[in-house]
C-alpha cells in the first residue's frame, strides 16, 4: 500500500477516538497493520466504534471453498461467477472442471503460481466486513466509511450483500 499524504495526516492524530477492529480468523500480519490503523481512525468519523473482519488473506483452498460455496448457493449459475469476478480466464477454467473443492483448488492454485489471482484476498490485499449485526443506518455508515478508507489507499469497495468487501 502506498502511504499517501492523506494517510499520514490521518495517522498523525493519535488522540482521536479509535474504532475496535475484531478479527474472526487469524490476526492481521504486519502488512495489514497500516490498513487496520486507518480503519480504526476513519470509522469513528461515521459514528462507528467497532467492526468485524470476517475474511482477510486466503489460501488457494480457502478461495476455492468460498467460491464453490457461493456458486452452489446461487444454484450453480455460471453468470453469477462471471459477473462477480473480473478475471474471466480463471472463471471459465473453473466452470470447465468438476465442481469440487479439490478441482477448484487445483485450478486456482495453478493460476496463482503464474501470478494470476481471482481475488485480492489471495495476495492479502482485501478484507471482508460483517454487516449482519448492523442496523440499516449503521450499515450505510460502514459503506461510507470503507469507501473513505478505499479512497485513501487507492482501493475500492464492493457491497456483496451479506458483507462489504474492501480491496486495494
Ligand atoms: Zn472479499
Amino acid at each position: 500500500m502506498a502511504i499517501s499524504l492523506a494517510v499520514l495526516a490521518y495517522l498523525a492524530f493519535e488522540d482521536r477516538p479509535k474504532a475496535i477492529v475484531r478479527w474472526t480468523g487469524q490476526l492481521p500480519g504486519p502488512d495489514l497493520m497500516s490498513v487496520e490503523r486507518l480503519i480504526q481512525s476513519v470509522l469513528p468519523q461515521y459514528g462507528l466504534y467497532e467492526t468485524t473482519v470476517t475474511s482477510a488473506r486466503r489460501t488457494s483452498r480457502d478461495q476455492a471453498r468460498i467460491m464453490l460455496g457461493n456458486f452452489t448457493r446461487k444454484g450453480e449459475n455460471p453468470e453469477y461467477l462471471r459477473s462477480l469476478y473480473r478475471n474471466k480466464t480463471v472463471i471459465e477454467a473453473l466452470l470447465s472442471v468438476p465442481y469440487t473443492v479439490e478441482d477448484w483448488t487445483e485450478v486456482i492454485d495453478g493460476f496463482a503460481k503464474q501470478g494470476i489471482y481471482v481475488s485480492s484476498h489471495q495476495t492479502g490485499k482485501a478484507l471482508d466486513f460483517r454487516v449482519r449485526d448492523l442496523s440499516a443506518q449503521m450499515r450505510a455508515a460502514l459503506v461510507s466509511a470503507l469507501a473513505h478508507v478505499a479512497r485513501l489507499i487507492g482501493g475500492r469497495i464492493l457491497d456483496e450483500g451479506d458483507h462489504i468487501h474492501l480491496e486495494w
